[in-house]
């Protein structure tokens, strides 16, 4: 099987009844991307065991195609070419949320770790943080990804970000010969939306957060203010995958600022726009292409060079 071309796909075909999980072939990314953007993956695979993982592992060794990780695809922009390799979507994995008591030395009672699998979506983690009352994760109120994603992203918001409350990771490599590995403390390496440490050919199986005990309603409270305050400042009628640029932090302004600075608050391509109601945001309005979405980004950050001085870099990641 030549890497690159599509033989290796008829290797998977082949082995579709081993696999507990879906396989698809030729499918569209815009089906599993929140921009509702992106052409045909050759594969697809939605693994939903370790052995599933085992066979992708085979097939990747056998065949060496391209490799992609999705997670719920919040963050991702998808070419409108598409992706001639696998797309891992590691959506329905490893879902469990357990609570674990810490008895480390010198932590207060009301400490506790939650385990949560890779695939759990955030707003499930913050719903079961809300009912049990686990004080820590509402940095993480209305992120609409997976555990997996945060660890990979460091997502967060004004109130905190993953690395601040994270205690250890597992790690699953899907490429041959690389073994499962476990980071915590010191291996945790994190900057602002980005980790030093995870190599990006593998899969976020677990992750354990540090809380505290509190009243529920308490969390409940403080959650849903944070969404509440989101939705009336965050464009969440159109498809998008959130904040486009990170903060230019160097320059002293926020991205958004930097965007309205250059008067493009509105300004379309196609189908894409940078929103009226929060332009670090770029929105789908209908049928956006990513040609249309890049363009946007192209524009900004040529701009934000030439007339302020500002580099722009982006947070949105691409297929
Ligand atoms: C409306 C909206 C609002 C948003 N607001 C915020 C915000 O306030 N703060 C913020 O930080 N982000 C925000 N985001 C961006 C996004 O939700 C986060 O980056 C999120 O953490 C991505 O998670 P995901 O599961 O969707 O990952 P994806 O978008 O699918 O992937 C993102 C990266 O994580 C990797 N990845 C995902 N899952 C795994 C896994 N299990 N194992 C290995 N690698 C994995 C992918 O390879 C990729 O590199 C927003 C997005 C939207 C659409």
């Amino acid at each position: 099987m030549k890497p690159g071309s599509f033989e290796w796909t008829q290797w998977f075909q082949e082995r579709q009844s081993q696999f507990t999980g879906q396989l698809l072939f030729d499918e569209p990314l815009a089906k599993h991307t929140y921009y509702r953007i992106g052409g045909p993956a050759a594969l697809l695979a939605i693994p939903k065991t370790r052995e599933d993982l085992e066979l992708l592992r085979e097939g990747l060794a056998a065949a060496g195609p391209p490799l992609f990780v999705l997670g719920l695809g919040s963050n991702i922009l998808a070419s409108d070419e598409g992706f001639a390799g696998i797309v891992v979507r590691a959506s329905r994995l490893n879902l469990e949320i357990e609570p674990e008591s810490r008895n480390d030395a010198g932590t207060e009672d009301s400490a506790l770790v939650i385990r949560t699998g890779g695939s759990v979506a955030i707003s499930t983690l913050l719903r079961r943080a809300s009912t049990e009352g686990w004080a820590g994760l509402e940095f993480l109120t209305g992120v609409p990804g997976s555990v997996g994603g945060a660890v990979v992203m460091n997502a967060g918001t004004h109130l905190g970000e993953a690395a601040g409350a994270l205690a250890d990771v597992d790690w699953i490599g899907l490429r041959p010969g690389v073994p499962a590995r476990s980071f915590a403390g010191a291996d945790l390496k994190y900057q602002y939306r980005k980790n030093l440490y995870l190599p990006n050919d593998g899969i976020v199986w677990s992750a354990r957060w540090k809380v505290r005990r509190d009243e529920p309603a308490r969390v409940k409270a403080a959650i849903d203010e944070t969404l509440a305050r989101r939705k009336a400042t965050q464009p969440l009628d159109f498809p998008s995958c959130g904040s486009v640029f990170k903060n230019p932090k160097e320059s002293g302004l926020s991205a958004w600022q930097v965007i309205d600075r250059l008067g493009l608050r509105g300004h379309r391509i196609g189908d894409a726009q940078f929103a009226e109601k929060h332009s670090n945001f770029i929105v789908n309005l209908g049928s956006a292409r990513a040609a249309d979405v890049r363009a946007l980004i192209d524009l900004a950050k040529r701009r934000a060079s030439k007339e302020l001085g500002v580099q722009l870099e982006e947070e949105v990641m691409f297929i």
